[in-house]
């Protein structure tokens, strides 16, 4: 070795000890930021929003899971505040009781049931129910001011029909092909109205089948409910916050921040908000040690007081802004899945979704089946019905936003309450995807929409699906808003 390589060798130290932002390879970036993310953190911000209640928009569950979104972002360092949305419809319950009656026998047969939201309050009544089936005609004189049993869910019309009728109270319960709800109940609603008369009790498919065949063994049920209800206008509170790049443009990172049918919503969506929150803590963490310089475009971070209904209200009020955007990725149920350990990347068929949806696939390939990574992930088609499609032109076009292309993206571990599969989109195929390459089946979460989206369940028996998403996400963003240059080279 001679005197010049120790020179250089000194010289190099050097750079590393003043600039040790710029020492770190974006690998080493992408390591450090995986390292740091804490699966016991986001499994314990799931479990206090659950506690919180259904965190509907403009309820005092919801105000208080946006006060708890707002307590973390600064306890992390993270500027934030809390927008409230305009006034809405909305709905909380403060308690409710269903039991049977008789026969005695079945007295502790209702376990799992939900009240609907936008039920009214009704005093306690002990009543009769009698049997609707699909396709049967309403009788007003069996009802006979009684309650119903039927597997029929009461749209707005058969509800309209049923109170005509005297019905007292509605248990409805899922008659479908698969087995998803047999001792727990999917939460449908009443339509979202303060002029409700009766209330709607879901109830387990396997709940629904035993109290059908007392009934048609031709002996009594009767129940017992109550149920405390309001039903009022409240705005719903968004949570902002920010890490202030170079530029103003920025990426978004987001989640709504209600649970989407009423119930725990443990997986939908308490996973995608302490998503959110654990993006922003981790980047936060590493520029604050220098191990990350100030991004080239800002972060921001939003959880939705209310989905879609605070996600349409930012487009609106920053509709001259909405160029600044450069990217949407949205949380929603990442928090389980039942038949595959998969990451998704939703909207894969819109064009100007190319260059992000490349990036996450691009991450996806890069470390699935690495220790504490996903073993596989995909982009795919659109599937709608989450706070992604508000940035996306269809929507824009009706609402008379601006023509801009915002790249926007939903991240997901499971959806719905059975798989689906979907044609892969052509030109479309992720080498982190295990399946056939011309399709894909999108993972499902057996508690989706139901009173057992609890974290026992959901996020506690799966608790690297969320730590996955937040890897997914935090190393998709260091090389979309720390390397711009790099990530235009993705084409
Ligand atoms: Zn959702």
């Amino acid at each position: 070795m001679n005197r010049c390589t120790l020179r250089l060798l000194a010289c190099s130290y050097l750079v590393l000890l003043h600039l040790p932002s710029t020492a770190f390879s974006q690998a080493e970036h992408e390591l450090a930021f995986a390292r740091r993310v804490s699966q016991r953190l986001l499994l314990s911000h799931v479990r206090d929003l659950v506690q919180i209640g259904n965190r509907f928009g403009g309820t005092p569950s919801g105000d208080s899971s946006a006060a708890y979104i707002h307590r973390k972002f600064s306890a992390y360092g993270v500027k934030s505040r809390i927008n409230p949305d305009p006034e809405r419809i909305t709905y909380a319950h403060k308690r409710w009781l269903l039991r049977v009656h008789h026969p005695r026998s079945h007295r502790k047969v209702i376990k799992n049931e939900w009240l609907a939201g936008y039920s009214p309050s009704t005093p306690l009544t002990i009543c009769r129910v009698t049997f609707l089936d699909v396709g049967e005609r309403i009788d007003p004189a069996v009802i006979d001011s009684g309650a119903i049993l039927t597997p029929r869910f009461p749209d707005h019309k058969l509800y309209a029909e049923l109170v005509k009728a005297g019905v007292r109270a509605i248990l409805w319960y899922p008659d479908i092909p698969f087995n998803v709800y047999e001792n727990h109940a999917y939460i449908g609603q009443l339509p979202l109205s303060k002029e409700n008369l009766v209330p709607l009790f879901n109830i387990s498919a396997g709940n629904g089948k035993a109290l059908r065949d007392i009934i048609q063994r031709d002996s009594l049920l009767s129940i017992e409910f109550l149920t405390q209800t309001e039903v009022f206008t409240g705005s719903p509170k968004t949570v902002v916050a920010e890490i202030k790049g170079k530029s103003d443009q920025y990426f978004m990172v987001c989640a709504h921040g209600d649970s989407d049918s009423g119930g725990p919503g443990a997986d939908d969506n308490a996973s995608g908000m302490a998503g959110v929150l654990e993006v922003a803590r981790v980047l936060r963490s590493l520029i604050r040690d220098r191990r990350l310089p100030q991004p080239e475009y800002s972060i921001r971070f939003i959880v939705w007081g209310s989905e879609y209904f605070s996600s349409d209200h930012y487009v609106r009020s920053n509709s001259k802004e909405l160029d600044q955007i450069k990217g949407v990725i949205n949380f929603d149920q990442i928090g389980t899945g039942a038949t595959r350990n998969c990451v998704y990347f939703e909207s894969n068929e819109v064009p100007h979704n190319r260059t992000l949806l490349k990036v996450l696939e691009k991450v996806g390939e890069d470390y699935a089946g690495r220790k504490g990574f996903w073993e596989e992930a995909t982009t795919n088609p659109s599937q709608g019905g989450t706070d992604s499609y508000v940035f996306l032109p269809d929507y824009l076009s009706r609402i008379k936003m601006p023509d801009v292309k915002i790249p926007s993206t939903t991240m997901f571990t499971g959806a719905w309450n059975e798989p689906r599969t979907y044609a892969q989109t052509p030109g479309w195929s992720s080498a982190a995807w295990k399946g056939d390459p011309d399709s894909v089946t999108v993972d499902y979460s057996e508690y989706y929409h139901s009173s057992m989206d609890i974290p026992r369940l959901t996020t506690d028996r799966e608790p690297f699906n969320m730590a996955w998403a937040v890897k997914a996400t935090g190393i998709a963003l260091l090389r979309l808003a720390w390397e711009p240059q790099g990530s235009s080279r993705v084409e």
